[in-house]
């Protein structure tokens, strides 16, 4: 199993105000991530190398193609917290 580093509760639409998780009703942080998991619309409707954390990065899968556009199976929301 691959290890993602953005599927953390600050990515999921379940995420409520003040840190509360909706599903479980708990306050959660940027390290946890359940099963219920459900990435934010805003991330995963706009994949492409612009919206990358890796964009212009040392750790870019592709960086001779990453470019606007583009995409790549890694990935990772701005906000991801390695
Ligand atoms: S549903 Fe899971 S991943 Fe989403 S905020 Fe709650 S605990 Fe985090
Ligand atoms: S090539 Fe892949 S890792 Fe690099 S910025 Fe684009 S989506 Fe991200």
């Amino acid at each position: 199993m691959s290890i993602r580093i953005g599927n953390s509760c600050v990515n999921c639409e379940n995420l409520g105000p003040n840190d509360v998780c909706k599903v479980h009703g708990v306050k959660v942080s940027n390290s946890y991530t359940c099963d219920s998991f459900d990435m934010k619309a805003a991330l995963k409707n706009d994949p492409n190398c612009v919206t990358c954390a890796r964009y212009n990065e040392s750790d870019c899968a592709n960086p001779s193609k990453a470019a606007p556009g583009m995409l790549c199976s890694h990935w990772a929301p701005q906000n991801a917290q390695a």
